[in-house]
Order: C-alpha cells, then sequence, then structure tokens
C-alpha cells in the first residue's frame, strides 16, 4: 500500500488522499535530454464528468479503479491533479503526413504524465489526451471533442481483446467545456496506455536536424525498452530495425485479417512498439471492398484497406532512412544495411498474413494454398459479403454447434455463389485432418462475430453527444469486449448496417 498523494496542476499543491494502492512512477524518457520533450502541466478543466474507467486494465496496472472513479480520481484522469511521481511532458517529433514531410510535430494535444511499471514488471506510458495546448500546438487547442475520444476508447479497447498490439484506454472524462470545431462540440480526455508513445517520426525528426547524438542516445532507449535482446549483439540498431519491421508486419497482417482500416498511417502515427496507435478517422470494414476508405480528409485513398501493407513498407523505409547514420560508419555500408532491413518486410508480410488468414479458414499453413484465400477474397467483393461474417459462417460449417446458440445463420448466410469455393475449402480441410470440433474452437478465436461496426461506434457517439446518454456506449463497449460468442439477444450487434444506417466517412479528432 502506497499514499496516493495528488499534485494539483495548477498549484503544484500536494494533495494528500487516504491510503491507496497506486503504481509506483519511473519516468525514463522525461530523464533523457531536454531538447527531446517540453515539462509541460495538462491545463485544467473547468467541470471534469466521469464517463468511464477501464476495471480490468487499471487492475493490470495497479490502479485503484475505485479511486479513480471517486471525485478526486477524476480530476486526476481530466488532469486537473498528477499522481505523486508524475513528470508531465509534451514529446518531440516530425513525421511524414499523407506523404508530406512535417519537421515540427509533437504532442500537441497530449500530455505524458509518467511511466508506471505494471504487476508483470512491465512499462507502460499514461497519457492524457485532449489535456491542453502545448508548445508543440501549432495554432490547434490542445483539446479533443468527446465523439473521437469515445471512438478511441471503443476500438482500442475492441483491438485489444482481439490479441492486436494496441495503445489502451485506461478511462476517460468529460471536461465540461466545449471545443470549437465546424460545431461547438462537448470536450473530452482519454487516458492513454501504451508500452511507449515513440513513433517512426521520433526517431525522424533528430535525424533531419542531423542531431546523431540525440539519435544515437534515443535509439538506445528504445532498445533498452522494447529490443533488448538486440543490445546483445554486434549491430544494435539493426537488429532494432529488424525488430520493428519485423513487428509491424505482423501487426499489419492482422489489421488486414480483421478487415481494419488505420485511416491515417503517417510516419508519426506507427509505434516503434509495434502496437496500433491514433484511432482517428479509423474503421472496420462492413462489406469487403480492398479499396474502401473511411477518412473524410484522405481524397487520394491513400490509406486504402488495400494499401496498407505497402504504406507500412514505405513507412519502414523512411525508419532506415533515419537510422542510416547509426547503421554503419561507412555510408554505404549503412545504406547496404537499411535496404536490407527494409527487403526482408515483403516476405515477413505475405508469411505473417498468410498465416493469419489460413488461421481463419481453419487451414494448417502448411497444406493451406494461397490461392484459396484469393479466390474468396475476389468472390466476397463480387457478392459483397461482410467481411467479418463471412469469415465466421466458415467457422459455424466446419462441425455443428453443440451450443446451437452460437450459429450465426440466424442473420447471416452466404450465397449460393459460394458453393463451389466451398467444396474446394473442404477438400482442403481433408488435407489435415482434425478433431471439428476442435478445429472449430480454433476458427472461432480468430473469427470474432462482433467487431467496432462503424454505425454501432456512431450511434453510441451520437446518443453521448446529442442526449447526454452514455449507455449506447457502455453496452457496446461491454459487447465487444467478448467477441467470440454469437449471443441472439445481441444479433443487431454482430449484423452489417441497414443501407441508411451505413457511415461512409470518419473524421479525424483535430
Ligand atoms: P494526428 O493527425 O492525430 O496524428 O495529429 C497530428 C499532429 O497534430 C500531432 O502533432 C498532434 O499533436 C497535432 N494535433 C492534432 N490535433 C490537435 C489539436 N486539437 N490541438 C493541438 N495539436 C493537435
Ligand atoms: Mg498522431
Amino acid at each position: 500500500m502506497y499514499l496516493y498523494s495528488l499534485v494539483a496542476t495548477h498549484t503544484t499543491e500536494h494533495w494528500k488522499m487516504s491510503p491507496r494502492t497506486s503504481p509506483a512512477f519511473d519516468n525514463s524518457y522525461a530523464r533523457l535530454p531536454g531538447r527531446f520533450y517540453t515539462r509541460q502541466q495538462p491545463v485544467p478543466v473547468s467541470a471534469p464528468g466521469l464517463i468511464r474507467v477501464n476495471h480490468a486494465l487499471a487492475a493490470q496496472l495497479g490502479f485503484d479503479a475505485g479511486f479513480l472513479e471517486t471525485e478526486a480520481g477524476v480530476e486526476l484522469i481530466a488532469g486537473n491533479l498528477m499522481p505523486e511521481g508524475a513528470d508531465p511532458i509534451a514529446t518531440v517529433y516530425a513525421g511524414h503526413q499523407f506523404g508530406g514531410w512535417n519537421p515540427q510535430l509533437g504532442d500537441g494535444r497530449a500530455i505524458l504524465i509518467g511511466e508506471i511499471i505494471d504487476n508483470n514488471g512491465l512499462r507502460h506510458d499514461i497519457q492524457l489526451k485532449g489535456s491542453g495546448r502545448t508548445p508543440y500546438s501549432r495554432g490547434g487547442d490542445g483539446r479533443a471533442p468527446l465523439g473521437p475520444v469515445l471512438r478511441e476508447y471503443i476500438v482500442s479497447e475492441a483491438m485489444a481483446v482481439l490479441g492486436v498490439p494496441t495503445s489502451r484506454a485506461l478511462a476517460a472524462a468529460t471536461t465540461g467545456e466545449m471545443v470549437m470545431r465546424e460545431d461547438r462540440l462537448p470536450g473530452a480526455i482519454l487516458t492513454r496506455v501504451a508500452q511507449s508513445h515513440i513513433r517512426i517520426g521520433s526517431l525522424q525528426f533528430f535525424a533531419a536536424k542531423k542531431d546523431t547524438k540525440a539519435l544515437a542516445v534515443l535509439a538506445d532507449h528504445v532498445i533498452q525498452r522494447h529490443f533488448p535482446q538486440a543490445a546483445q549483439v554486434d549491430h544494435p540498431v539493426r537488429a532494432m530495425l529488424d525488430g520493428v519491421i519485423a513487428r509491424q508486419a505482423d501487426l499489419i497482417a492482422q489489421w488486414q485479417s480483421l478487415g481494419f482500416i488505420h485511416g491515417v498511417m503517417n510516419t508519426d502515427n506507427m509505434l516503434l512498439s509495434g502496437e496500433t496507435i491514433d484511432y482517428g478517422p479509423c474503421a472496420f470494414m462492413d462489406e469487403y471492398d480492398p479499396a474502401t476508405v473511411f477518412s473524410s480528409i484522405d481524397q487520394g485513398g491513400r490509406y486504402a484497406y488495400r494499401n496498407q501493407p505497402h504504406i507500412a513498407h514505405w513507412n519502414l523505409s523512411m525508419l532506415a532512412q533515419a537510422l542510416l547514420p547509426l547503421l554503419a560508419d561507412d555510408p554505404d555500408k549503412a545504406l547496404a544495411s537499411g535496404q536490407a532491413a527494409i527487403d526482408a518486410y515483403p516476405d515477413l508480410f505475405q508469411a505473417a498474413y498468410q498465416r493469419r488468414m489460413h488461421e481463419k479458414l481453419g487451414l494448417s499453413n502448411e497444406t493451406g494454398e494461397a490461392q484459396l484465400v484469393q479466390d474468396l477474397l475476389e468472390l466476397m467483393q463480387q457478392e459483397k459479403t461482410d467481411f467479418t461474417l463471412t469469415f465466421r459462417r466458415l467457422s459455424d460449417l466446419v462441425a455443428p454447434r453443440t451450443a446451437a446458440d452460437n450459429d450465426i445463420g440466424s442473420v447471416f448466410e452466404l450465397p449460393d455463389s459460394f458453393t463451389p469455393w466451398l467444396q474446394r475449402w473442404r477438400k482442403e480441410l481433408l488435407k489435415s485432418p482434425q478433431d471439428e470440433s476442435a478445429r472449430q474452437a480454433a476458427m472461432d478465436a480468430v473469427n470474432p462475430v462482433y467487431i467496432a461496426r462503424n454505425h454501432l461506434v456512431a450511434e453510441a457517439i451520437d446518443a453521448a453527444i446529442i442526449q447526454q446518454n452514455f449507455e449506447p456506449f457502455h453496452r457496446l463497449v461491454d459487447i465487444l469486449l467478448q467477441p467470440f460468442k454469437f449471443k441472439h439477444e445481441h444479433g443487431r450487434y454482430a449484423t452489417p448496417p441497414l443501407p441508411e444506417q451505413i457511415v461512409r466517412q470518419t473524421f479525424c479528432g483535430t
């Protein structure tokens, strides 16, 4: 048990609370050289209100969820109070946004309040997003509207339970203040958790300034923090680069296998830890169309579903470029090393993608033929079938359901045109004999019934904004926390939108 002492952000006075369990802070990024960040307190808000605390995550991190729900706890997640041991900073980075270079970005509406070590000894950043202006706000107000905060909470937690590496949502609070966008919107703050918030753009910032010393310090920090094995080999920076590339290849393969569209894959939105970050205009696809793009600002379709693997490759080559001064003393050798690292990506991605798609079809990787996946996707595109439900229906078809209500047949059927493909698929299944129900269980575990469908997310956000009714938000989050088991009473949450419910565009939180 620790004494939970809070510091008021506007007075730096210590607030003595009754004894509470609290994780210990250890702020390694704030110990890096001063040019990596600016010390910055969150800007207090007038009337913080609790939206939700993530109890499971709080427990994992060593926070007392009950405390976070008290008045003082809400002051904390709204940025009006700092926990003892916090050392709030706004970090600096750069990045390629939609392909264009921006030498100066940074936490413009977020504050890293510190790092905590969880019950398993893992380090996590605790960040407040929407916490007011910083030196990197570039004319922005540093605030976040309620809608994007709810979207990020819903989608990031849905991704986490699907097993996708991702930043997490520990809590969300309203600010009691309005933010000006096209409309006046209620403001909110998200408490975001990630293994770190170090981006490709963080390294790019120092590379572009030719500050090789800082670049080396940051690379070393990333190695210690995310790739400790790389410190043991002859070329640690190259090993780190290989590690980031491997994690990203697997991450993007996971996105593809779930029909997830990130929407704003700028180099400042790709973490070196390999976690998904920045749930701005993101969305899951309903009917399968590889050209799908949701982001309102992505006019050219740069970040469309089918482009994501290539964009990741491009972003990683920007990372390799930034690391060149550290890869070898001799520029030619450095270039060769960086090139070799990024040339490994296409095969790494393909292997990860193939493995995940075969898993979804219940096929072993050795026997499954790649063409079967391609042909299925073509059929899905032609017939405009729902991405998620098509795969889940295949799960139904491999074995009779023991629990009858776990079969999605009542809400979704495959068109007859799938019959020839299904015959080919069944033949493939015979090549890797397996107990039917074991195969079904394995397929169920990678073919969710419930995803964060855009129209459901929009419905939850609208109810919160228009009617101040957060019930649809809570209900959606709760349902998405159990994505792999169909329940008839939640059939509405499994089904694609009706034509009038389709949401075609999503908007960034800016
Ligand atoms: P994003 O598109 O969310 O990745 O943000 C790109 C950059 O814009 C980041 O440096 C953000 O910190 C900054 N930014 C986005 N929204 C705001 C805002 N409302 N106020 C200040 N900075 C912002
Ligand atoms: Mg961003």
